[in-house]
């Protein structure tokens, strides 16, 4: 399958949030503007509990649907878990691996990012691969090292046609949910450090065609500024993807940007 040209890209990853009226009033607003959202692909992540809910609020719209984590395993005794099977069944195109909510409190490390990327996209789910360095390692001048590392160790083994199907998020860590978001500057530079990365395994074509995403307090304001990079796609939005008004605000000005790229 050849890549898809790169678009602007915006996830909302609702995480542990709203119940099911409220995860059917925040899908049918989104759908509500999709009309205004040009080619952007607008992809919405709630709880496991809800996927069934949205999926018949967005069915025959453009708006598509993902998960936040799943198992490696097709089935079996791993109780709490969800496969990508199931995923793909409950009407999933995407699904969120390697979040660095799931690395910090639930033991994700990169081995078990590989295993589940390899999962999705056996199962014919497009990953949204996370990776992203901490407030210390920022600190110590180690988010080069810390970044290189997560990208080798979750794409390892990983072919050209597999690695074409994947979404990746830079995430820095210190800015998830801290209402303090990376610089225009600060993202640039690390997105272009992943996509030269990427061109050294998998050559200047593919890299060139990966989407890239960034995450850590993107909102209305600042997501304008963050798209027009070069490098930047798009945005996994978690808090201001939890209001109608916000998240559609910020698949506005991702388009806009699109249109005036650096
Ligand atoms: C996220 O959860 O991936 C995220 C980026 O959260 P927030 O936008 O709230 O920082």
């Amino acid at each position: 399958m050849m890549p898809k040209p790169r678009t602007p890209f915006i996830a909302g990853n609702w995480k542990m949030n709203l119940n099911l009226g409220q995860a059917h009033g925040l899908a049918a607003a989104v759908v509500r503007s999709s009309g205004g959202y040009g080619g952007a692909e607008v992809v919405l992540i709630p709880p496991f509990t809800s996927l069934d809910e949205v999926r018949r609020v967005i069915d025959g719209t453009p708006v598509k649907l993902g998960g936040q984590n799943c198992h490696w395993e097709d089935k079996g005794a791993f109780t709490g878990e969800v496969s990508a099977s199931m995923l793909k069944e409950a009407g999933c195109r995407y699904v969120v691996i390697g979040h660095s909510e799931r690395r910090q409190y639930f033991g994700e490390i990169d081995a078990s990012v590989n295993k589940k990327l390899r999962a999705a996209l056996k199962h014919g789910l497009t990953p949204i691969f996370c990776l992203g360095e901490t407030l210390d390692e920022r600190d110590k001048g180690q988010t080069e090292a810390r970044v290189t590392s997560q990208l080798a160790g979750g794409l390892e083994g990983l072919t050209d046609e597999e690695f074409s199907q994947i979404v990746i998020a830079y995430e820095p860590v210190w800015a998830i949910g801290t209402g303090k978001s990376a610089t225009p500057g600060q993202a640039e530079e690390v997105h272009a450090l992943i996509r030269d990365k990427l061109a050294k395994k998998y050559g200047n074509g593919l890299a060139a065609y990966a989407i890239l995403l960034y995450g850590g307090s993107a909102k209305p304001d600042n997501a304008f500024s963050l798209t027009q990079e070069k490098n930047i796609d798009g945005f996994l939005v978690g808090g201001a993807s939890l209001e109608a008004d916000s998240f559609i605000s910020i698949i506005k000005e991702a388009n806009n940007a699109q249109k005036v790229k650096k």
